[in-house]
């Protein structure tokens, strides 16, 4: 191994703090440039703020959960997998780790600023300059350093544009590393919001607006076809839906100019529809005499009924046993696949995650090493790759920047 190479790092996130702290530990020198007055303001709020750092799975599952170039990420998975992230974290930078549900990995403590902490614990031997890298200085068809906004200048034998994408722009976010990545001749594929909330076209989600249900299943189909289905808690909002389920979902938009897009949520998910009808026969049976407004009572949160009930047509002061049959699949139809319609992801600045990047095809896969300039690499969200939730965002991160790591000793 080649000692004593120094690598520039532009932002100290996810993936530049990871890179530093790997390429200190193999014995090279390191300079973090980061542009906000405190490095890993993202990773604090990962999670809820409980940091799910990456997804106990093997490698191929891994790839099967990243939505755009899984093959570009085999060889940096492969030789850094989750597997070695949970190691890495537990045994070199002393973070005791749980895995949850859906295998999600998340510190003991359930605090995110632990695994920040124990990052810049890890990089504390480099040297660290706080401002925003405007330029990549190149000489003889290298990449040979930074140039910041405020003129200074960082000479290096190699950099990293860890810079992120655009999404959450407090956080540092804000896209800068796309620039950088053009003046070296990089094509960037545009940034579109991914694990994002979805604008409903019409007001139906509008008037459950604060309402969260924990135990339903959203569907989200195209062209009425089912693209994603999950159980768990969703939220509506005043312009759509969001929470956990709707994140994931979104994740699964296509081109919505060329497919229409619905949401179908499902209320009584431990209930097949027939055995639904048969508890909406038994308790229209014992209630005879209540009206089809308080039909709904036992079955739906508060915030629901009256959208339900409008949706249903049955008019408010009908009595139950005056309920025909097909009125009554018709609400057990409406329990079990309630439609909303989609019209548009939500914003960048609020998605978790940004789709788009820097285009693959110009880094090499094995060392995150462009093939326009030598000496640039790349890691981390501001590269073409993204995930679906469960942690496997981050585990982009890590596993990028070890590759670009390890390739600083190859580079000397
Ligand atoms: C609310 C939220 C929750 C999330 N939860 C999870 C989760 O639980 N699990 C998961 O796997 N993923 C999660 N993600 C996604 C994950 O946080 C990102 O994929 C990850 O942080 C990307 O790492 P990165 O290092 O590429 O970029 P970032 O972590 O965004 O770091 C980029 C850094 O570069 C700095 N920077 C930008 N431009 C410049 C410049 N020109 N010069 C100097 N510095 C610059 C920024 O200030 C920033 O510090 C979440 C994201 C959000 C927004």
């Amino acid at each position: 191994m080649a000692h004593g190479q120094h690598l520039a790092i532009a932002g100290a996130g996810a993936a530049g703090l990871f890179c530093a702290g790997v390429a200190l530990a193999l014995g090279h020198r390191v300079t973090l440039v980061e542009a906000m007055d405190a490095p890993g303001k993202k990773l604090a709020i990962t999670g809820k703020g409980r940091c799910n750092l990456t997804n106990d799975c093997d490698a191929d599952t891994f790839l099967k959960n990243i939505r755009h170039n899984p093959r570009f990420l085999h060889s940096a998975i492969a030789a850094f997998p989750p597997a070695a992230a949970m190691d890495w974290f537990q045994n070199r930078l002393g973070v005791p780790l749980k895995t949850e549900r859906g295998r999600r990995v998340f510190p003991q403590s359930d605090d995110a600023r632990d695994v920040v902490e124990a990052l810049v614990r890890a990089a504390k031997g480099a040297e660290w300059l706080r401002g925003r890298v405007f330029a990549i200085l190149t000489e003889n068809g290298r990449a040979t350093g930074f140039k910041l906004e405020d003129g200074r200048t960082v000479l290096a034998d190699a950099v990293l544009v860890a810079t992120g994408g655009l999404s959450y722009p407090g956080t540092g976010s804000t896209g800068g590393g796309y620039a950088l990545a053009k003046q070296a001749g990089h094509t960037i594929v545009p940034a579109v919001p991914s694990l994002v909330a979805m604008v409903e076209q019409g007001g139906t989600a509008r008037q459950m607006a604060g309402l969260a249900p924990r135990n339903v299943v959203l569907r989200l189909l195209q062209d009425g076809r089912e693209v994603f289905a999950e159980q768990g808690e969703m939220l509506f909002t005043h312009f759509g839906v969001s929470g956990p389920l709707a994140l994931s979902a979104s994740a699964y938009l296509g081109d919505m100019e060329k497919h229409r897009y619905q949401v179908s949520v499902d209320w009584k998910p431990a209930l097949t529809a027939e055995q639904l009808d048969a508890r909406l026969l038994r308790d229209f049976g014992e209630a005879a005499a209540r009206t089809a407004a308080h039909s709904l009572d036992k079955l739906l949160p508060s915030a629901a009924r009256p959208v339900l009930l409008a949706r249903w047509g049955v008019d408010a002061a009908t009595r139950v046993n005056q309920i025909t049959r097909r009125q009554r699949l018709a609400l057990a139809g409406l329990l079990k696949d309630f439609r909303l319609d989609i019209a548009a992801r939500g914003s960048l600045q609020h998605a978790v995650v940004t789709a788009g990047g820097v285009a693959v095809k110009q880094v090499n896969p094995k060392t995150m090493q462009s093939r326009l300039l030598p000496g640039l690499y790349f890691a981390g969200e501001v590269l073409d790759v993204d995930g679906y939730t469960g942690g496997y965002n981050l585990q982009i991160a890590w596993a990028t920047a070890y590759a670009v790591a390890q390739a600083q000793a190859d580079n000397g």
